[in-house]
Parts: C-alpha cells; sequence; structure tokens
C-alpha cells in the first residue's frame, strides 16, 4: 500500500505526471527519502488524487508518474467555519481538527471581544502557519481539496452576506435539531452554510441582534457553556452529521440478516 501522500498544486500536473513543489520535493527526498519506483499517493488541492510511481527523486526534484485516480472523500456539506479569532494555540488546534472534520474554509473573526493584541498578531507569517497547518492536515486525514484559512473579516462583514448562517450563541439559541428541520432542501445536497462561533469573551448584544436581524438562526449547543475551540469543533462534527457525511451508505442501506445483532 502506498504511504506517502504528497501535495502539488494543479498546474503541476499534466495528464501523465506531477512534480512536486520544492518543499514537498525537499521533504521526499531529505525526510521520507523516497525512492525511484516507489508508490505514493499525491493530491493536487483541488479535490483529485491519484496512486503514483516516484519517477525522480534527487536534487533536483521529484516527478511522479500517474496511475489511476483515488475516490474522494470530501464532504458533500460546504461548510465555512467562521470563528473568533483565539490565542494562537487554540486557532491552531480548530484548524487543524475543523480540516479532519472537513469543512470547506476557515475565517477568522474579528469581533467586539477579541482581544486588540489577537488580532494585530495576525500576520503574513500568521497566516501562512496557518496554510500549512492546514496542508498538514488535509495530507493527514486523506483529503485532496485544500482547505484555505482567510484573512480576518469583521463579523459584521460575514453577517451581511446571503445564505444560511448558523450563529452559535452561549445563551438563547434554538436546539440544532430544530434548526436542521427548518434549513429546507432544495434539492438533495445539503445548502453551503457558515457556522459562526465567538471569541472567550461571547458575542456582544449588537452582534446577537445583527444575527437575528440578519437571518442568521441562533443555535444551542446545549446548557453548558463551552470553550469556543470546543464549540467550534463540536458545531462542526455535529453539522456534518446532520448535513454531511458520517452517515455512510453503508449505515443507511437496508439491513440485511447477516448485520442484525438481535439479542
Ligand atoms: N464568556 C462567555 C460567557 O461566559 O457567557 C462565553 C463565551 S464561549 C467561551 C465562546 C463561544 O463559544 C460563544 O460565543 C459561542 O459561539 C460558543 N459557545 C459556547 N458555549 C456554547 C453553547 N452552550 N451553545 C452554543 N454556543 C456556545
Amino acid at each position: 500500500m502506498p504511504g506517502h501522500r504528497f501535495y502539488a498544486p494543479s498546474e503541476s500536473f499534466t495528464a501523465a505526471d506531477a512534480r512536486l513543489p520544492a518543499d514537498e520535493a525537499h521533504h521526499a527526498v531529505h525526510v521520507l527519502r523516497v525512492r525511484v519506483g516507489e508508490a505514493v499517493n499525491v493530491f493536487d488541492g483541488q479535490g483529485r488524487a491519484f496512486r503514483a510511481i516516484v519517477a525522480e527523486a534527487s536534487k533536483r526534484g521529484v516527478r511522479l508518474a500517474l496511475a489511476e485516480p483515488l475516490p474522494s472523500n470530501e464532504s458533500p456539506l460546504e461548510l465555512t467555519l467562521a470563528v473568533a479569532i483565539l490565542k494562537a494555540d487554540k486557532f491552531e488546534w480548530v484548524i487543524q481538527k475543523a480540516v479532519e472534520l472537513g469543512v470547506a474554509r476557515v475565517i477568522p473573526l474579528m469581533t467586539r471581544h477579541v482581544e486588540p493584541g489577537l488580532v494585530r498578531g495576525v500576520s503574513a507569517d500568521r497566516l501562512a502557519r496557518w496554510a500549512r497547518i492546514s496542508r498538514e492536515a488535509t495530507k493527514q486525514c486523506g483529503r485532496s481539496r485544500l482547505t484555505p484559512i482567510a484573512a480576518p473579516r469583521p463579523v459584521s462583514d460575514l453577517l451581511a452576506e446571503e445564505g444560511v448562517k448558523l450563529f452559535f450563541a452561549e445563551r438563547g439559541g434554538q436546539d440544532l435539531a430544530r434548526v436542521v428541520e427548518k434549513v429546507v432542501r432544495k434539492t438533495d445536497a445539503p445548502p453551503p452554510m457558515t457556522a459562526f462561533v465567538g471569541p472567550e469573551g461571547g458575542w456582544s448584544d449588537a452582534e446577537r441582534e445583527q444575527a437575528l436581524a440578519s437571518g442568521a438562526r441562533l443555535v444551542t449547543l446545549g446548557p453548558r457553556i463551552l470553550r469556543a475551540e470546543t464549540a467550534g469543533i463540536l458545531a462542526v462534527g455535529l453539522l456534518q452529521l446532520a448535513f454531511g457525511d458520517f452517515v455512510t451508505a453503508a449505515t443507511t442501506a437496508p439491513e440485511r440478516p447477516e448485520n442484525r445483532h438481535d439479542s
């Protein structure tokens, strides 16, 4: 079974092969010590992945000969996680877990109660680090689509946009089960949606009011106040359960006698 997974941007693919970018090639040659003839996987960050054979591996670079395409494990739910900027280690944790759980993108939010120092800390270097964390998580969980981590945006801007907006509120929201019933499915595919999660200091009254006025649904995650990172990851997991791919075809397949375990 091919073990190593590599990323190469779609423009470095031809119909027959893919060339790894410099950092991936360096890692492949000097850390993983791949050999010509070795079987690996490669993905293009836009949803395509292949089995491949190492055709060249040297200081000049790594070229992979493409074999068959691999099936996608991307969720049918296009979920944006819009989460307030948190302390560096917590935000990185959220990025890693959210990517593993299949979100389409993460948007760091500037809100009334996000400390100004945290916003100032989002430098170009920090954004590059977040992109690396997202890419490593993508590799680890076998996804083939990269999850962009956007530059920070004011929550008011995002609330002004159209679409299904679920505003996770530490107080006063509706049960997620009721909200799920109300999110009308016009087709079999779930609508794209954005989950909003506030900062450690919580949402301001004005933000809650803007959310309601914008047509967002206020949603509760139960009677306990959760850390923002817990709330973010729980929200993603529950939305994947409700609209995404946590329920497999095997689970929903008609019952077969051999699968029955009646006591
Ligand atoms: N400091 C606030 C307080 O004491 O009320 C708590 C804010 S909480 C740590 C951070 C964010 O996580 C909230 O703004 C909300 O988005 C989300 N959150 C936490 N607990 C939640 C719950 N029980 N239901 C829904 N969202 C929750």
